[in-house]
């Protein structure tokens, strides 16, 4: 289990001193004047409001090692309920996070959610082809829902999920974490400000060596995909939030250079695309390379971030110097935040049509590989 006296000690620093950031409005055109410097955090509930109930589903490594380590910073939720299938995991996350034994489901019981008024919001953290399956029972159950990325395998299954959440009247979210990270923050102001002019170029990549072949990420069927749905979409993101437009057309191609390995899903996809302004971006994702940054080039001047898509050690640069931000725990930032849009009645910035966005993108771009590598519509 996770040294989680060092995130409480880690809480405490951020409440006292108030480090942790507000965060930008991602869709529209006003964010603050600067991006640099100390940030406060928003107005959020009242401090008298209870915090809000968050169940995660599925107990494996990112749920492990960092959304619930995560939910001892925030402030505006706590981690009340857990569902896992695998009951010797209970015992441990029991005692770690003081979770009553009524808040414990299986996948069998999930359904019994609905009538815990403990939880407030499940958190699907399973892999990518269950995410709509839980989201969907989840918001039938009448919980906010916030689903990891990819936000399902389909574009028909993300467009499934949004729809269950408005008939229910929950809100939706997606685990874009970036959106809350100060780095990334600062290159959506450059870009869509045009700091230093219409944004040209973007280069961005994420690729790492996965050695892990017995995986889920490695069947086509469970993870809707290789490493694009997997990393690829944190470059997909990336684009089209330093630019503020969506892509328009994609060409794209996939390699395999060890078909003994990777039976199921490419090994490496290239990838580039249009968008209306005129600018042009290219990509790459692989689970046979190791590359992690986010490039953004403009006629005056440019940002790179690099490593871009870590939990820590974010590092970047501009042409003016390097970028200088503190390190925040970036799912405590999106989950606080979600409890705020809750609390708000607003559409959280990472919302279930963000994730809609990134899957039309990624469809697009098997549809080009299924052509050959030509241009085709997103
Ligand atoms: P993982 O394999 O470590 O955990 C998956 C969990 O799902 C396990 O607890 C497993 O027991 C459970 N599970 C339930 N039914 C299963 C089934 N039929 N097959 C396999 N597992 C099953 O994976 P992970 O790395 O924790 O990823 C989970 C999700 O979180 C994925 O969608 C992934 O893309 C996402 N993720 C997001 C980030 C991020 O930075 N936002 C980072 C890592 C993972």
């Amino acid at each position: 289990m996770p040294n989680t006296d060092a995130r409480r000690t880690r809480r405490d620093f951020l409440q006292k001193t108030g480090a942790a950031l507000g965060g930008l409005a991602l869709s529209g055109t006003a964010l603050p004047a600067s991006a640099r410097g100390a940030r406060r955090r928003p107005r959020a509930m009242s401090s008298h409001a209870k915090p809000l109930g968050v169940a995660l589903v599925g107990l494996g490594n990112y749920a492990t090692n960092q959304l619930a380590p995560a939910l001892l910073e925030t402030e505006q939720c706590r981690l009340t309920g857990i569902v896992t299938g695998t009951p010797s995991k209970i015992d441990r996350w029991r005692s770690e996070y003081d979770i009553p034994e009524k808040n414990v489901y299986n996948y069998e019981t999930f359904d019994q959610i609905a009538d815990n008024p403990d939880i407030h919001v499940v958190y699907v953290v399973l892999p990518n082809s269950m995410h709509a399956e839980y989201a969907i029972r989840a918001a039938e159950a009448g919980k906010h829902v916030i689903t990891e990325k990819p936000m399902a395998t389909s574009v028909r299954d993300c467009e499934r999920m949004i729809e269950a959440c408005e008939k229910a009247g929950v809100k939706l979210s997606v685990g874009y974490r970036l959106h809350f990270e100060p780095h990334h923050q600062e290159i959506m102001r450059l870009g869509r400000e045009q700091v230093y002019g219409r944004v040209t170029v973007i280069e961005a990549s994420f690729s790492f060596t996965s050695r892990n072949t017995e995986a889920w990420r490695f069947s086509k069927e469970m993870a809707g995909g290789g490493a694009l749905l997997d990393v690829g979409v944190y470059a997909i993101q990336g684009a089209r939030y330093t630019i503020g437009e969506e892509p328009v057309r994609v060409r794209a191609t996939g390699y395999n250079t060890r078909p003994d390995v990777f039976t199921e899903i490419y090994e490496t996809i290239l990838w580039d695309m249009e968008f209306p302004g005129g600018a042009v971006s290219t990509h790459s994702t692989s689970y046979s390379a190791n590359v992690n940054r986010l490039y953004m080039m403009a006629p005056r001047g440019w940002a790179r971030i690099e490593p871009a898509f870590m939990y820590n050690s974010v590092a970047g640069r501009t042409n003016e110097g390097p970028m200088d931000f503190p390190e925040v725990t970036q799912q405590a930032l999106q989950m606080d935040d979600f409890a705020r849009c809750i609390a708000a009645d607003e559409t959280s910035r990472v919302s279930g049509e963000e994730g809609l966005r990134d899957m039309k993108v990624i469809e697009a771009i098997y549809r080009s590989i299924d052509r050959g590598g030509r241009w085709v519509e997103v």
